[in-house]
C-alpha cells in the first residue's frame, strides 16, 4: 500500500471526515510563560517556565532542588554543582560545560522577570532529576532520580487536574539524563531516529482510528479515567513534523462524534523515540488494536452502553391494585422505579429509559412501543399483585418469549430472596409489555398487597431500597457489567 496519506484507502473511500495533522493552527507564541511545577508529584510553589516550549527551571529552583549556585563576577555566568556533577553556563550562551565537557545546544540560559531561568533538562545530568513536560498544560513535572531509566513516572499529582496526567515530555527533557556527547537538545531527529518508522496518519473513520507510519511499528495501548482516554505509545518511532517543526498535534474529529472528543499526538519520550497519541473521550469505550501493514488501526467496538427500560406500572387515573388497607400499586411501582432509576443513573454501561417518572398514565400498548422506539436491550415493568383471598402471598415473574426466560430467572430468584415471601415462580404469561416489546422483558409481580405480611413489606421504604437493588444487580449481572 501506498504509504502517502492521500492515497490510504480509507481516504480514498471518501469517508474519512476529520483527520488532517493540524498544520493550520497558528503558531504557539513561545513567550516565556509561568509554568506548574510539580516535584515528585507534590505541586510546587518553585518557580519555572515554559520558554519556547521548553521546561525551565529558576536558579532557586535549582538551589531548592539540592543543587549548589555559584556566580561568577561578571553576572551572567553560573555553576550548578551537586556532588562531582556540575554544570557551568552563561546566560544566553549555548555552550555549557557539563563536568567540564564544552557542550553546545540550541536552548541557552534566560532572563525572565529578572531572575535567571536555565532548561531543568540541564539539571537531569547534574543533579540527578528527570524531568518531564506536560506540553498540553505547559506544566512541569521534576522527579528526583528514581534509577529507573527511560521509565516515566507512574503516578501523578492527585492535586492535578485530569489533563495533566499524560505527561509528555518535552523533545529536549531527556528523561534518562544528558550525556555530553549526545544529540543537541530539541533539536531536529538524529540521523539515528530518522531511520525509525515515521508516523505520518493519524486519521479517525467512525469507529477506528488509523495509524499510518512508514514501517512497521509494535504500539502498546492503555487506559486512563477522569477523564476517559485511551493511551497508544508507539515505541522506537518518530512523528512527522508539522509545518512549524512541531512533533506534536492534534487530529481533528466531530464535533458530534459520539464518543471521541479528541485525538492528540507528541514526541512522548526520545529514549527511545516513543510517539504517544492520545484519544480523549466522552465515555469509556472499549477497545481492541490491530496490527496493520505499516501501522496500526485501534478499534472501538463492543460495550455501547446498554439500554435499559424501566417501567413503573399504572400511574395516573389507574392505581393498579388496591391493598388490604386501601392503598395503591402504583405508589409502589413509581418509588420502585425512581430508586431504580437511580441507581443505574451511576452505571456508566447502562442508559436508563424511563416510561414514567411522575404519576402518568401510558397504556400498555404505548409502553411496549416506547421500548421498541428506543432501541432497547431489556425491558423490566414492576407491579405488585392482587388476590382475592388475603391469604395469597408471594412473588411471581413473568415473561413471555423465550429470550426473556433467562433474566426472568435470574431476577426472580435475587427478588424472592431479597422479600423473603413465597416463591410463586417464573410463569409465560402474554402480558402486551413482555409479548409486544422486541427486546427481552420481564413483568414482575413483587408481591401481593392484598396480604397483609406482603402490603408491609412493599410500603417499606428499606425494603423498597433493597429490591432496587436486587433489580440494579440482576440487570448489571445479565449485561456481565462489573
Ligand atoms: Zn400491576
Amino acid at each position: 500500500m501506498n504509504k502517502g496519506w492521500k492515497t490510504l484507502a480509507w481516504v480514498a473511500g471518501g469517508v474519512l471526515a476529520a483527520a488532517i495533522w493540524s498544520t493550520a493552527a497558528p503558531t504557539q507564541a513561545w513567550a516565556a510563560e509561568t509554568a506548574a511545577l510539580y516535584v515528585d508529584g507534590e505541586r510546587s510553589e518553585l518557580q519555572a517556565r515554559s520558554i519556547g516550549g521548553t521546561a525551565y527551571v529558576s536558579l532557586e529552583t535549582v538551589a531548592a532542588l539540592g543543587g549548589a549556585v555559584k556566580a561568577d563576577r561578571d553576572g551572567k555566568t553560573y555553576t550548578v554543582s551537586a556532588g562531582r556533577k556540575e554544570v557551568r553556563f552563561t546566560v544566553g550562551e549555548k555552550q555549557r560545560f557539563v563536568d567540564g565537557v564544552p557542550v553546545t545546544g540550541d536552548e541557552t540560559a534566560e532572563l525572565a522577570d529578572a531572575k535567571v531561568f536555565v532548561p531543568a533538562a540541564w539539571m537531569t545530568g547534574t543533579l540527578g532529576l528527570k524531568v518531564v513536560k506536560d506540553r498540553f498544560t505547559d506544566s512541569i513535572y521534576i522527579f528526583k532520580q528514581k534509577n529507573d531509566g527511560t521509565t516515566l513516572p507512574s503516578s501523578l499529582p492527585s492535586g492535578a487536574t485530569a489533563s495533566t496526567q499524560e505527561v509528555v515530555a518535552a523533545p529536549g527533557a531527556t528523561p534518562a539524563g544528558e550525556t555530553p556527547t549526545g544529540p543537541t537538545q530539541g533539536g531536529p531527529p538524529s540521523d539515528a531516529s530518522s531511520q525509525q518508522p515515521t508516523i505520518q496518519t493519524i486519521a479517525l473513520e467512525g469507529d477506528a482510528l488509523h495509524i499510518a507510519a512508514t514501517a512497521n511499528v509494535t504500539p502498546s495501548v492503555f487506559v486512563l479515567k477522569s477523564p476517559d482516554r485511551v493511551v497508544v505509545d508507539v515505541p522506537n518511532a518518530t512523528v512527522v513534523r508539522d509545518a512549524n517543526g512541531k512533533a506534536s498535534g492534534s487530529v481533528a474529529v466531530d464535533a458530534n462524534h459520539p464518543y471521541v472528543a479528541g485525538i492528540r499526538y507528541s514526541l512522548f519520550a526520545t529514549e527511545p523515540s516513543t510517539v504517544r497519541i492520545v484519544v480523549d473521550l466522552k465515555r469509556p469505550k472499549p477497545y481492541s488494536l490491530k496490527p496493520a501493514p505499516n501501522g496500526a488501526v485501534l478499534h472501538f467496538t463492543q460495550a455501547e452502553p446498554v439500554k435499559v427500560v424501566i417501567d413503573a406500572g399504572h400511574g395516573g387515573n389507574d392505581p393498579g391494585a388496591i391493598s388490604a388497607s386501601g392503598k395503591y400499586e402504583k405508589d409502589i411501582t413509581l418509588p420502585v422505579a425512581l430508586k431504580v432509576m437511580q441507581r443505574l443513573e451511576a452505571e456508566k454501561l447502562i442508559q436508563t429509559v424511563m416510561i414514567r417518572e411522575n404519576d402518568a398514565y401510558l397504556s400498555p400498548a404505548q409502553r411496549a412501543a416506547a421500548a421498541n422506539a428506543a432501541g432497547a436491550d431489556l425491558f423490566v415493568s414492576i407491579h405488585a399483585n392482587t388476590a382475592s383471598s388475603p391469604a395469597v402471598k408471594g412473588t411471581e415473574t413473568y415473561y413471555w418469549r423465550e429470550d426473556s426466560l433467562a433474566f426472568a430467572q435470574r431476577i426472580h430468584a435475587s427478588l424472592v430472596q431479597t422479600i423473603g415471601s413465597a416463591d410463586r415462580k417464573v410463569k409465560q404469561e402474554r402480558f402486551v409489555v413482555v409479548r409486544e416489546t422486541s427486546m427481552p422483558s420481564v413483568l414482575l409481580e413483587l408481591g401481593f398487597i392484598t396480604n397483609a405480611d406482603d402490603e408491609a413489606k412493599l410500603y417499606n421504604e428499606e425494603m423498597q431500597n433493597r429490591i432496587a437493588d436486587a433489580i440494579v444487580a440482576s440487570i448489571k449481572a445479565h449485561f456481565n457489567i462489573p
